[in-house]
């Protein structure tokens, strides 16, 4: 039985998506939850939800891609519990364009979300996990990090998410920090509820399990990379996707 009680848990882009169902998991196991996200209307409903179920969640409006702001929010966090025990790295964006026509706006905009939005949360998260000796990170990539047509940008900064993972794993092991990524195959959220009819049957149609995975798919595999029973589980890339990637 995973038990997070006392915990303090921050996921990125939670106020919806896969973020909202990762950080809906974590309170439900008893952490409390820091919901962070760029969208504050949709993130004061989320975390309204969240209060009205019992669950210890608060919210902050935080854009991962501006360094300055990420760092002084988890600062914030720390100071106020004390602790921070789990980063999920969850934000992310989409911005599809084939090579010759990806524009540099799409491009950075997708690095600076998904990549060094990334790393500007972890590095205060590490500074301070480093020195209690403890903590857990998970950071989302994607089954693209792969390569994926039309998905340059989202791809290249999927996979600088894995070597980032495995980079922090090394540095961190030492230190009684895991660090481990996840590889979301095809989820219902809605991100990928913004592909054409057509596109959706095609990508259900490649995956074993027959369906489109739920953020509670994904959550699961969360709750358990952040729990005790995974002490020993770090700088591992694991695809939650029913088969998706094999
Ligand atoms: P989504 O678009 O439904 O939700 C993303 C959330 O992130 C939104 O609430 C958004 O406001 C927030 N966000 C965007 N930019 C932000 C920023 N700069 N700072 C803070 N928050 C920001 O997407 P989703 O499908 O829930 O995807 C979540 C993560 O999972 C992303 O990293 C995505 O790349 C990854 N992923 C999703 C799938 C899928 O099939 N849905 C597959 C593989 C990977």
């Amino acid at each position: 039985m995973i038990d997070l009680t006392g915990k303090v848990a921050i996921v990125t882009g939670a106020a919806r998506g896969l973020g909202k169902g990762i950080a809906k998991k974590l309170g439900t196991l008893g952490a409390t939850v820091v919901l962070f996200d760029v969208n504050k209307e949709i993130l004061d409903a989320a975390v309204q939800e969240f209060v009205g179920s019992s669950l210890n969640a608060e919210a902050m409006v935080v854009n991962v891609a501006d360094a300055v702001a990420a760092q002084s929010a988890i600062e914030q966090i720390i100071e106020k519990h004390g602790r921070l025990d789990i980063l999920v790295n969850n934000a992310g964006i989409n911005r599809d364009a084939m090579m010759h026509k990806m524009s540099d706006q799409k491009w950075d905009e997708v690095i600076s979300v998904n990549l060094t939005g990334t790393f500007n949360c972890m590095r205060p998260a590490v500074q301070h996990m480093r020195d209690r000796e403890s903590g857990r990170i998970i950071n989302i990539s994607s089954a693209s990090w792969l390569g994926n047509i039309g998905q340059a940008n989202y791809a290249a900064s999927k996979a600088g998410v894995v070597g980032l993972t495995k980079t922090a794993a090394r540095e961190l092991g030492r230190k009684n920090i895991t660090v481990n990524a996840i590889c979301p195959g095809f989820i219902d959220t809605d991100m990928t509820r913004g592909v054409p009819e057509k596109v959706w049957d095609l990508m259900v149609s490649k995956i074993p399990m027959g369906r489109a995975g739920q953020p509670e798919d994904v959550a699961n595999c969360i709750a358990f990379l952040a729990s005790e029973q995974a002490s020993y589980i770090t700088g591992e890339v694991i695809n939650v996707g029913g088969g998706m990637v094999l």
